[in-house]
């Protein structure tokens, strides 16, 4: 018999396309065979987002498009994992389309859970009640999970996502993270460098260390507590490793210097921050239980500034939160223009059920105003983000090159051998030049010729 395929499709973060990859290995590893194409799958997976209702609604939809693919060929399996299949749990599973349901908690499982859908026909729920109960059995099935599969994803040659924290404490009143991911837990610091080493074996160059706060990376044990900058330290000593990055930071006092310091110090430690501020008001960011104010989290990017001369922040917004006035807006606007970030990610407040501030506040401000801002914010950061482009003109960069570029820029195609490729800067710009495919998952020299407020142009040296 041939081997079973599966089409795996990913919504949402970093942290999910982690997930997808390891599912994707482990599949792969019990025989099945990927497809790219739904129509030939014999089991499709989809890996969900809740962060955001939108993220959820694209999930139904595309599980509305399957329920006709299943009408003509009902034996095919179709799983939902995920954070949506932690928060719906038993719910999704009514539905006539979904075979499997398995949260984050349970992805060890999910090689166990195919086969038993497929071959037996059967309905497969797992998630857990008790999301935020720390269990021990639970970790270790996690544990064993990344380490025998946390390999290179060939969808990303060079670069891989190594887990450094599970979960979230912080409970960020508008935030469904800590109700579906579970508490935070470190990795211990070897299982981490023992991963790395293994991609450095196989050939990658860049790492990420992924955590939902993974500035606050604790590992205790004896005397000893590692930090996230202790990480950052033995991560840089793996050969073979050149660039290493982390996100997503959470503007806090603690360990902050240490880590500016290891990144000024140490060559291999990529010099970006994400660094979310979610807003520049101090009342709106008490209500989002942030443990910051507008004037700390400024002090914050002055002091990574002068640790790091050259470092580039991203930044998180969100806008429209409940009880956002225009004041409160303005604030953040002014916040925006003050910490001249390289790009910003700006969302519309999105009330999650169980959430406090879905429990406690009312959704007040109207669709198009937090269209407007949102549109406004962003033209703020373009013009921020277009004149920092505009500094790289004639210089030379050295980046990371990710693959084909998607979407075609400009008119650069200069034929087959040498397609429109991708890559980054150390500082996480993206930089849009041309060269032959197989510089995909290495190194690269830029002279930048042309810029434009989220993308450098190029050519090769
Ligand atoms: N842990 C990271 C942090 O603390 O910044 C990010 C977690 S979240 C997956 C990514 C971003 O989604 C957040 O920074 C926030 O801007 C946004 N987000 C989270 N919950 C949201 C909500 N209910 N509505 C709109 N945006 C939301
Ligand atoms: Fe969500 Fe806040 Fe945790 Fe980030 S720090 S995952 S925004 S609760």
């Amino acid at each position: 018999m041939s081997a079973r395929t599966v089409h795996i499709k990913s919504f949402g973060c970093q942290m999910n396309k982690l997930d997808t990859a390891l599912v994707r290995s482990a599949l792969l590893d019990a025989g099945f065979a990927l497809t790219e194409s739904v129509d030939d799958a014999d089991i499709v997976l989809i890996n969900t987002c809740s962060v955001r209702e939108h993220a959820e609604q694209r999930v139904l939809s595309h599980l509305g498009h399957l329920k006709h693919i299943k009408e003509s060929r009902p034996d095919m399996v179709v799983g939902v994992i995920g954070c949506m299949a932690q928060r719906l749990g038993g719910k999704l599973l009514e539905d006539k389309t979904v075979d499997i349901v398995c949260g984050p908690a349970q992805i060890p499982q999910i090689t166990e859970l195919a086969i038993k859908a497929l071959q037996q026909k059967q309905k497969c729920l797992a998630v857990t009640q008790k999301i935020r109960e720390k269990s021990e059995t639970q970790t270790q099935a996690l544990e064993g999970f990344e380490s025998a599969y946390g390999i290179e994803d060939k969808q990303m040659p060079g670069q891989a996502y190594v887990r450094a924290m599970r979960g979230c404490n912080n409970f960020c009143s508008y935030c469904i993270v800590p109700y579906v991911r579970g508490p935070e837990v470190s990795r211990p610091p070897e299982a981490v460098i023992e991963q790395i080493n293994k991609l450095a074996d196989a050939g990658v160059k860049q790492v990420t260390l992924l955590g939902q706060r993974v500035n606050a990376y604790k590992y205790k044990r004896g005397d000893k507590t590692y930090c996230l900058a202790d990480l950052l330290e033995m991560a840089g000593k793996v050969d073979g490793i050149e660039w290493i990055r982390f996100v997503t930071s959470y503007p806090t006092e603690e360990f902050f210097d240490g880590i500016l310091r290891a990144m000024a110090d140490l060559s291999r430690v990529c010099n970006y921050l994400h660094l979310p501020a979610q807003s520049g008001s101090d009342k709106i960011l008490r209500a989002m239980n942030r443990h910051y104010t507008a004037g700390q989290y400024l002090e914050l990017i002055d002091r990574a500034r002068s640790f790091v001369p050259g470092i580039s922040i991203a930044g998180d917004f969100i806008v429209g939160f409940p009880n956002e006035t225009e004041e409160d807006f303005r604030d953040t606007v002014e916040l925006v223009k003050k910490a001249k970030y390289k790009n910003c990610f700006i969302f519309k407040y999105s009330p999650r059920p169980d959430t406090i501030a879905d429990k406690k506040l009312e959704d007040n401000v109207p669709m198009e105003v937090k269209k407007r801002r949102n549109t406004e914010l962003l033209s703020v950061q373009e013009q921020i983000s277009d004149e920092l482009s505009r500094d790289f003109l004639g210089k030379e960069v050295k980046v990371l090159v990710e693959g084909l570029s998607k979407k075609p820029h400009f008119n650069l195609t200069e034929g087959e051998d040498k397609p429109q490729l991708v890559g980054r800067t150390t500082t996480d710009y993206i930089v849009v030049f041309n060269g032959p495919e197989s510089l995909a998952g290495r190194f690269a020299k830029v002279k930048i010729t042309k810029s434009s407020p989220l993308t450098l142009f190029g050519e090769r040296l």
